[in-house]
């Protein structure tokens, strides 16, 4: 039989996207209805309706259907594309274009939880699994088994996936209660409460019947204080009892093939110093080593990191910086490149210059403080940029001491002896740097491993 599995995310690419979550929903429902077409997978995403989607496919609709207790009704809209049907969810709370912002952001993913239930009740669909992501869906979990819901998903197995744990979704207990009728027994430390408020996130964690993280060395981590973002504990207990899995991410890899690379195709190889010379040219940087860095500037990323170390940084490589986020490395950054040769500091988002910064630096910076799994170091591994990466989570996964440089604190002096490792590698034996780049290449990351990862935890939940 056919294992019917159902995603539910608040993002899906290329219909919405803010971040990695939906470059992983865009991918993985792929990849499983391909793997699946033999053993069989039926894969289905179900996501908002927002008032604008990206790609160049409408919905079209195809049911209306009423949640209990709500006045308005709402709509289900559809698309199939290869192999994958996605379904959007037109309800109250999502009439304009933006994901996320809102001063209602807990009410309104609430009730797209509540609304998951009836629409695959409206369309009569029986899943076998639902697979929900991040605190946006979080609630499914709960609601599927202490609240009414159609006979057909009684029996339905829960998977969650935290991608990332900083965002949790807390909010006032007798509010979620009354609005959702989850019972009010449910508002205790083993459930739904965190430090008096209820945490979304939470109830995603302890009422699905497996909880994944995007990477093996992160679902470690998230267990301790350091990274559990004080979940640690609820988390401890759910590895305890061998609900707690590591499933890595893949990366697209036609998107991201250094050959076929929508910008500038060449092959690392044999043109990297070409490359690397029509980029120092149009940034105006003299031919020197290079690092490149792309990223949201949030505390996670470490940019911070990079600032204090642009000193001893600019006494060897140039530098190229290409991201935007909080205002004060930007500004920092903004200032400093007016005044630092060597220095290149582009504020914004920039697919183009992105594509060109894993085409042309010699060594790519990842300075996270944790890092889930991580996909810019897969794609400069892709191009042949060799990673110089803080050894947590995602990296210390993917970034081997082959290949990349690893380094273990998240401090300024602890980044610098990560560059100045590969710099002496750059410098001094231009043969193994080669050999580094050669290895990185060839790399595997596609979907294909995690597809069949999930697809066997499902199988796994579904044996009991
Ligand atoms: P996260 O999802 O935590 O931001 P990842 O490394 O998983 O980090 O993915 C980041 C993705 O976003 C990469 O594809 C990276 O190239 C891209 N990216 C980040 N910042 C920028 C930017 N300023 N301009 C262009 N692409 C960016």
């Amino acid at each position: 039989m056919p294992i019917d599995v159902i995603h539910v995310s608040s993002e899906v690419y290329p219909f919405s996207k803010t971040g990695g979550l939906a470059d992983v929903l865009g991918a993985l429902p792929l990849e499983q209805a391909k793997l699946g077409q033999g053993e069989g997978a039926r894969v289905t995403v179900v996501s908002p309706w927002y008032a604008r989607l990206g790609g160049s496919l409408e919905p079209e609709l195809v049911t209306r259907f009423q949640v209990p207790g709500m006045s308005d009704s709402s709509e289900v809209g559809r698309i199939v594309r290869e192999g994958v049907t996605y379904l959007f969810i037109r309800q109250k709370g999502f009439e304009g274009p933006e994901l996320y912002g809102l001063a209602n952001d807990l009410e309104r993913f609430v009730y797209f939880c509540k609304a998951v239930p009836f629409a695959l009740e409206a369309l009569e669909l029986r899943p076998d699994v639902i697979h929900a992501h991040d605190w946006g869906s979080a609630l499914l979990a709960a609601l599927l088994r202490f609240t009414p819901v159609p006979p057909a998903l009684q029996n339905v197995k829960t998977v969650f996936t935290i991608h990332n744990l900083q965002y949790q979704g807390r909010w006032n207990p007798w509010d979620l209660l009354s609005w959702t009728g989850l019972p009010a027994s449910l508002f205790n430390p083993d459930g739904l409460e965190f430090f008096g408020d209820v945490n979304l996130l939470k109830a995603g964690i302890v009422y699905s019947d497996a909880v994944t993280t995007v990477s093996p060395t992160y679902a470690q981590e998230i267990t301790t204080p350091l990274y559990g973002e004080k979940l640690e504990g609820v988390l401890r207990r759910t590895r305890q009892n061998g609900r707690l899995y590591g499933i890595l991410n893949g990366l697209d890899m036609e998107r991201w093939n250094p050959r076929t690379d929508p910008y500038a195709p060449f092959d690392p190889l044999e043109d990297k110093a070409r490359v690397k010379r029509e980029l120092l040219r149009d940034l105006r940087l003299e031919d020197r080593p290079t690092l490149g860095l792309v990223s949201r500037f949030a505390e996670q990323k470490g940019v911070d990191l990079v600032i204090e170390a642009l000193g001893e940084l600019l006494e060897d490589w140039n530098v190229i910086i290409l991201g935007n986020g909080d205002i004060f490395p930007e500004r920092v950054l903004s200032l400093l490149s007016k005044y630092a040769p060597g220095l290149h500091f582009r504020q914004g988002y920039d697919e183009a210059l992105a594509h060109r910064i894993y085409s042309g630096a010699d060594a790519f910076l990842m300075p996270s403080r944790f890092e889930p799994c991580g996909l810019a170091q897969m794609i400069s591994m892709r191009y042949g940029t060799l990673p110089i990466a803080r050894d947590t989570g995602g990296l210390h996964d993917t970034v081997t001491p082959d290949v990349g440089f690893l380094f273990p604190e998240a401090t300024f002096a602890s980044l610098l002896e990560g560059t100045n490792a590969a710099l002496e590698v750059f410098l001094s034996r231009p043969q193994e740097w080669r050999s580094r780049m050669a290895a990185a290449m060839v790399l595997d990351w596609s979907w294909k491993k995690g597809a069949s990862e999930y697809l066997e935890l499902y199988q796994r939940l579904l044996r009991g």
